[in-house]
């Protein structure tokens, strides 16, 4: 388990489930809304997550790359 406190250049968070999605994506896969934060701090890979406390307790539902942290401008 780690996570990096650095902005990963080129990506952008999802506002509503924080799913991390290259910068030029239009509609979030995971949860379909349209509002992405460009700036966003830390991340965390989700593989499993029914079997991954943290994810539970940030209420990931599905497996992925997600921004731990969104930076409000
Ligand atoms: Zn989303």
């Amino acid at each position: 388990m780690s996570a990096k406190k650095k902005t990963l250049s080129g990506y952008k968070a999802c506002r509503r489930c924080k799913l991390v999605v290259p910068e030029d994506a239009k509609q979030c896969p995971n949860c379909g809304s349209e509002e992405f934060a460009p700036r966003w701090r830390g991340m965390i890979a989700v593989i499993d997550p029914a079997k991954s406390c943290i994810a539970k307790r940030l209420g990931i539902e599905k497996s992925g790359i997600y921004a731990l942290e969104i930076v409000e401008e």
